[in-house]
């Protein structure tokens, strides 16, 4: 038998490859290697969700201290310090970090640092040294993806924004996609002046209409300009300042240009192909759904191949490719109904289809309310809320859930379970409401929308 020094070895220390390594170190006894070439934690942890949700945590406040005025307390005061707030964000990613390193160790991984790069099927290579394993598990994640514009290099992207050593007087950010509408409402919140540029008419394209129109709407309502139908064409660095050229031949100008225009794989330079791993056009790692890539003993999970780029799939995908290699059976990883939630201002949580895509397939009915919360009934503040599920008529079954409004994304969690067990609407309308919350509407919606 050919001897390896590793059983597996994992490129990438993000979620789904720290996940990985540890499940088959702790539950298969399996000698792991993990090799990363930043901080162990990876996008999630430590430059995307986490850091982000601290933010967007911190960026609430100023919803809160207004609201708190109408319950009858006076705030004589309320500065915020952006400087104190990266800082204690940094302690908190410090101490994350050193938890990974420990857990890892606890488990058994060898944590190695360095990039890796394929040299043939079994054999990695980290500079001048290599390693060899039976299995090798690509998990190196994505990049922010910059588009080709003139000038472009004065932009930042969502890595550096979440470490600004200030708060930027006026923001541009080129997208309106998930990072682009939770960057605005973080920079809004804080007092900054965010212009967004988008291609289309409406931010989050591919969610669901009604919660697009409403985002968009609350977002112009709380002063964020969105510059629509519009595209960057050329940036130029004036006094500090970046100044961009639309393409309807306005001028705009900010302290800080932010792209948050998609992310690609990190595939660049490992070897890959090379060694027969085949890449898609967008350069991710193709796979199969056992997430084995074109060489028999290569796999890869996560946001490399390009499939659902969320955490929570790549945690799973993680636990699947462990339990096909070496556990009892094959596992794959079910790609329907998976709720996610966008921390905007509101934020949103969604699952299942959007009425667009079950008009394709179904014949569908819509029962939809816009409400404000009652929290908001004493602060007057105004914060649109909307709850909307989608109906199959012939089986009755609810084949999606969408809402824009405080809590949306720890009420669709729920909803999910219901959404992804095959409930019908007459089981969301038998089921009793709280009350009184937001979440209640979504048992209380009684009747369609007009066809
Ligand atoms: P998205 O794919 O969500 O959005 C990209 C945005 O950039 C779209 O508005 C797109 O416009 C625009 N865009 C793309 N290329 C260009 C270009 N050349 N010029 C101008 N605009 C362009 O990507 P994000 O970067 O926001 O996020 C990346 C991924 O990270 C997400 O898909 C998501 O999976 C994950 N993520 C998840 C979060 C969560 O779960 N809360 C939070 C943050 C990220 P158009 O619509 O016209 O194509």
């Amino acid at each position: 038998m050919q001897r390896f020094d590793f059983d597996l070895v994992v490129i990438g220390a993000g979620s789904g490859g720290v996940r990985a390594s540890r499940f088959a170190s702790l539950n298969y006894k399996k000698q792991v290697a993990l090799i990363e070439n930043r901080r162990i934690g990876g996008t999630c942890v430590m430059r995307g969700c986490v850091p982000k949700k601290l933010l967007v945590y911190g960026a609430h406040f100023a919803h809160d201290l207004q609201d708190a005025v109408g319950y009858g307390w006076s705030i004589n005061q309320a500065n915020h310090n952006w400087a104190k707030l990266i800082e204690e964000k940094n302690i908190e990613l410090g101490r994350l970090e050193s938890v990974y390193h420990k857990i890892l160790s606890d488990a058994g991984v060898k944590e190695l640092e360095g990039t890796g790069k394929l040299l043939d099927q079994h054999t990695v290579g980290m500079g001048s040294s290599s390693i060899t394993a039976e299995h090798i598990l690509i998990a190196t994640g994505g990049t922010p993806s910059i588009p080709n514009i003139s000038g472009i290099s004065a932009a930042i992207t969502s890595d550096e924004a979440l470490d600004l050593k200030k708060l930027p007087k006026k923001i541009v950010i080129i997208g309106g996609g998930y990072i682009a509408v939770e960057f605005a409402g973080i920079f809004n919140n804080f007092g900054a002046e965010v212009h967004i540029v988008i291609r289309g008419d409406k931010v989050l394209r591919g969610f669901d209409n009604t919660i697009r129109e409403a985002l968009s709407n609350a977002m112009k309502q709380q002063n964020i300009h969105i510059h629509s139908n519009q595209s960057v064409q050329i940036v130029e660095k004036i006094e500090g300042m970046s100044e961009m050229r639309l393409t309807d031949g306005k001028l705009i100008d900010a302290n800080i240009l932010m792209c948050a225009t998609g992310r690609e794989p990190n595939t660049h330079n490992m070897g890959l192909s090379e060694n027969g791993v085949e890449l898609d056009d967008k350069g991710a790692v193709k796979v199969d759904k056992y997430s084995k890539t074109t060489v028999d003993n290569i796999f890869a999970i996560g946001d490399v191949t390009n499939r659902v780029a969320l955490t929570p799939v790549a945690l799973k995908e993680a636990m699947a490719m462990v339990e096909t290699v070496y556990g009892e059976k094959r596992v794959s990883v079910s790609y329907d109904n998976i709720p996610s939630a966008v921390f905007s201002v509101p934020p949103i949580g969604t699952v299942g289809l959007t009425e667009e895509e079950a008009k394709e397939r179904y014949n569908i009915e819509i029962f939809h309310t816009s409400f404000q919360p009652l929290k908001n009934s004493l602060s007057k503040r105004l914060e649109p809320s909307v709850a909307k599920l989608i109906v199959d008529i012939e089986t009755g079954r609810v084949l999606g859930a969408h809402m824009l409004g405080t809590d949306a994304p720890e009420i669709i969690q729920g909803i999910a379970i219901a959404i992804k067990a095959g409930a019908t609407k007459e089981q969301f309308d038998a089921t009793l409401g709280i009350h009184p919350t937001s979440a209640e509407e979504f048992v209380t919606m009684r009747s369609p929308d007009p066809q």
